[in-house]
Order: structure tokens, then C-alpha cells, then sequence
């Protein structure tokens, strides 16, 4: 079972992996409470799902909790950064 095999060395510590690790998110939230829209930048990876749960509301202040779906903001957006700091990835894929 070749996929078997490929699956096991995934995500591993390529440099695809990498570059994916370093880049970082601006994600525009709409607050669960004032329904205003608000954005928030430089999120990692692993934070993105963490991101409107976590996050208080620029305009009213809202904490969100993680344990009341009621309560955390909305993901209205998500782009890429494009002012990273790191700019020594490959920007194509052909070292894949
Ligand atoms: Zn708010």
C-alpha cells in the first residue's frame, strides 16, 4: 500500500511543511455579540481554528467561550499575509 506509506511521512518536516508553518493568517471575525466586523493578523497555522475563540472583540470587548457555540465569533474571511517578514520561502512548489 504505497499511500499507506506516503501517509506515514505526512506532514513530516518537508519544506512544503515548513513554509506552511511559517506563514501567517489575517482573518476578519464578526463579533457574536456587537456584530461588528473586526480583524485580526499574524496568525499562525495552528491558531486559526483557536482564532475566534479566543480572540476579544476590537469594538466591544467580547470574550468568546470556546464551550458556548453561541459565543464565539464569526469567520466572515481569511487571507494569506503578504507583509511576512520571512520571504526566503520558494515561492513555487517545484522542490516538492
Ligand atoms: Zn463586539
Amino acid at each position: 500500500m504505497r499511500h499507506l506509506k506516503n501517509m506515514a511521512e505526512w506532514p513530516g518536516n518537508s519544506a512544503a511543511t515548513r513554509s506552511i508553518r511559517r506563514k501567517t493568517w489575517t482573518m476578519i471575525l464578526r463579533c457574536y455579540e456587537c456584530r461588528v466586523r473586526f480583524a485580526i493578523g499574524k496568525i499562525t497555522v495552528d491558531r486559526l481554528a483557536l482564532a475566534p475563540q479566543v480572540t476579544a472583540c476590537k469594538h466591544c470587548g467580547a470574550q468568546p467561550d470556546a464551550t458556548t457555540w453561541m459565543k464565539v465569533h464569526h469567520i466572515l474571511d481569511m487571507r494569506e499575509d503578504t507583509d511576512s517578514p520571512d520571504r526566503s520561502g520558494p515561492s513555487s512548489s517545484s522542490d516538492a
